[in-house]
């Protein structure tokens, strides 16, 4: 699927965590081929080039190798998108993992790891961006939870606990920045179909279907649209919310 032919970002300046990938790797080429200067963050060096490749604009993209739950990566992924791009306009905490387990089996590094990639790893990125986003006339923070941190979920308490976490931090910043001109948003995918819920155990993903009104798993193209539009103009009244991509899953 192509997002050509659709409102620019020239001049944007866009930090994507995790784009090495998945959800992330469609970011990074939903905001490229609309003109965006594009910063993104992973660990796979060849993931890194295979996605900026994929973009179709690699002259738009830039990748810095890090860890979202170290704060000098935080810093160096920062400074990277400001000389890229002039400035930092876009930030989108999107590296997620899964450490899955019954509660009763999971042990304390799974629950402490899971916590430091995706809340503390957001947390890090939008404190170190936060000066960056103020001084833009376009300032936006855009969020990817998860439905399991709306609803949760039998085998992921520690992923669910940091996904609603990640909803209560984007309220509270959406408020701070505020008067600063800055939005903050989150995005709640559904069941998407990335190296993430590749393993499922036969037969789950036909359960999850009796649970998706729309009757279909989604896409990572039915999340970066999503996300497109909050980081768009037209979305500048939107702040504090988070919006499901689920198919219906959550009404
Ligand atoms: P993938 O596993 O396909 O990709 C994860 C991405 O995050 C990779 O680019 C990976 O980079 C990066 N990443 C992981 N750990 C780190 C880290 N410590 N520092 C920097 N980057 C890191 O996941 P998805 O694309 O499926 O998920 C993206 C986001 O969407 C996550 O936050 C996930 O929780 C959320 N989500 C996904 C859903 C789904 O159904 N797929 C549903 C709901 C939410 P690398 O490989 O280079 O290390």
């Amino acid at each position: 699927m192509s997002f050509e032919g659709v409102e620019s970002f020239a001049g944007v300046s866009v930090l994507v965590t995790g784009g090495t990938r998945g959800i992330g790797r469609a970011l990074v080429k939903a905001f490229a081929e609309r003109g965006a200067k594009v910063t993104f963050t992973g660990t796979n060096e060849a993931a890194a080039n295979e996605a900026a490749a994929e973009s179709g604009h690699p002259d738009n993209c830039r990748f810095i190798a890090g860890d979202v739950s170290q704060a000098d990566s935080a810093s160096a992924a920062v400074d990277a998108a400001v000389e890229h791009g002039g400035g930092l306009d876009v930030l989108i905490n999107n590296a997620g993992i899964t450490r899955d387990g019954l509660l009763m089996r999971m042990g304390e590094d799974d629950w402490n790891k899971v916590m430091d990639v995706n809340l503390k790893g957001t947390f890090l990125m939008t404190k170190t961006a936060a000066r960056r986003l103020m001084k833009s006339r376009r300032g936006r923070v855009i969020n990817i939870t998860s439905v399991v941190g709306l609803m949760g979920n039998a085998g992921q308490a520690n992923y669910a606990a940091s996904k609603a976490g990640i909803v209560g931090f984007t309220k509270s910043i959406a408020r701070e920045l505020a008067g600063r001109g800055v939005t903050a948003n989150a995005v709640a995918p559904g069941y998407i179909q990335t190296d993430m819920t590749a393993d499922l155990p036969e037969g789950a993903a036909d359960s999850l279907m009796g649970l998706i009104p729309l009757g279909r798993l989604g896409t990572v193209e039915d999340v970066a649209e999503v996300v497109v539009f909050l980081a768009s103009p037209e979305a500048g009244y939107v702040t504090g919310q988070v919006i499901p991509v689920d198919g219906g899953m959550v009404m």
